[in-house]
């Protein structure tokens, strides 16, 4: 049977801050038959995860299209893998059965089909009494990027002092969540007083600012930091990474998961005083989640058994409609989305 399916892309290479003209909505026909002794799985879109990331992959050049299985070139007019929850509609592969629940990559379209895209990372998925959409961000990739930066990259101990920046978005609000849970002292930082009241009325942080209120990061990080860092997870590069590392304490560890506030401008880039790297003996390393996926069963059970003890809250934010792709992934480099950005492109209720 073959179908329309409507997807979102890229008319051209963005280079700079992503505005929702630089996108289009396609309809290509579809079929929903898989093609006869070929593995393909065809998926029916339910929610799509919409992150920061794939604006690397949508620029002329960017060193992620070189070094990541994860984040390849996203070319004009083409359909966009992303990370997402679907619903198989027929499948070639023994692992799969129509109906089943799939989570992994699929696409910022209707319909998916699965023929080893991007690693073919597709699962089937138990949602264990869950809605579907926490499949997307807090038990999902953004999920399992905030428990391994946090506890394979920081090493973090009880009692130790931890700044998380974008500490409001959907990892770095699951990575304050683990610290707090820790027993760790933790200050976050985000762009508005809304977000700044949640994570400290929510969730309990010992300390949150509006960076954008700051005119001296340095001194702020000093005032909520008098006895120093020692972990900082950074979500955002630029002048943010520059302060912190000026504010950390010998043997301080510094987990650099996504460096945002570069991606739309390279002027931004940091340039912490690498003294401090030196005397304080100071590890700064970056890392990527798909390097972790042998920790998902960890990371999911424990993170499952925070949930059901009311230690862990979902913080997501979700719009509805394929239509509303691209305002919301472009609302992410201004600071709209308050925790995980989601799309339902799904209409039928019963899978939501
Ligand atoms: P998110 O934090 O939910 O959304 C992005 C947030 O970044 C916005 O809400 C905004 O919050 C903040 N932001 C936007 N522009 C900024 C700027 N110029 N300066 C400072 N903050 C800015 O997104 P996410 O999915 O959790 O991703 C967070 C970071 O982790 C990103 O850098 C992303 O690329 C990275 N990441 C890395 C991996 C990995 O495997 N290494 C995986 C997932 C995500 P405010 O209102 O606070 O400004």
């Amino acid at each position: 049977m073959e179908v329309t399916n409507k997807f979102i892309a890229i008319k051209a290479t963005i280079d700079g801050e992503p505005q929702e003209c630089d996108f289009e909505l396609k309809v290509e026909p579809f079929s929903l038959a898989v093609k006869p002794g070929s593995k393909d799985v065809i998926i029916k879109n339910i929610y799509v995860s919409i992150d920061p990331y794939q604006l690397n992959r949508m620029k002329s050049v960017s060193s992620s299209k070189k070094t990541s299985k994860f984040a390849p070139r996203i070319a004009p007019g083409e359909v966009i893998g992303a990370y997402g929850v679907g619903k198989v509609v027929a499948s070639g592969n023994p692992e799969f059965e129509k109906d089943d629940y799939v989570v992994g990559i699929i696409s910022w379209g209707e319909y998916s089909i699965s023929q080893g895209f991007m690693g073919c990372w597709l699962s089937k998925l138990d949602p264990m009494g869950f809605p579907l959409s926490y499949h997307v961000g807090l038990l999902g990739f953004s999920g399992l990027t905030a428990y391994a930066g946090f506890f394979e990259i920081c090493k973090p101990k009880k009692g130790e002092k931890v700044f998380v920046s974008a500490a409001s978005g959907s990892v770095g609000n699951l990575v304050s969540q683990y610290a707090k849970n820790l027993g760790c002292y933790v200050v976050g930082s985000a762009g508005s007083p809304y977000k700044v009241k949640l994570l400290k009325e929510k969730f309990g942080f010992d300390g949150a600012f509006n960076y954008k209120e700051e005119t001296d990061l340095d001194s702020t990080l000093e005032k909520y930091f008098p006895e120093g860092i020692d972990i900082y997870f950074d979500n955002v590069g630029g002048v943010m990474l520059e302060a912190a590392i000026s504010n950390m304490n010998s043997y301080g560890r510094v987990a650099l998961c996504g460096v945002i506030s570069e991606y739309t401008d390279v002027g931004k880039r940091a340039a912490p005083n690498m003294l401090n790297v030196v005397y304080k003996r100071i590890m700064i390393q970056g890392f990527l989640g798909g390097d972790y996926m042998h920790l998902f069963p960890e990371f999911v059970s424990t993170t499952v058994d925070h949930i059901r003890a009311g230690k862990m809250h979902v913080l997501e934010d979700i719009s509805i409609g394929l239509e509303s792709v691209p305002s919301a992934f472009v609302g992410l480099f201004r600071g709209y989305n308050v925790g995980k950005k989601i799309v339902r492109v799904s209409n039928d209720l019963e899978d939501c």
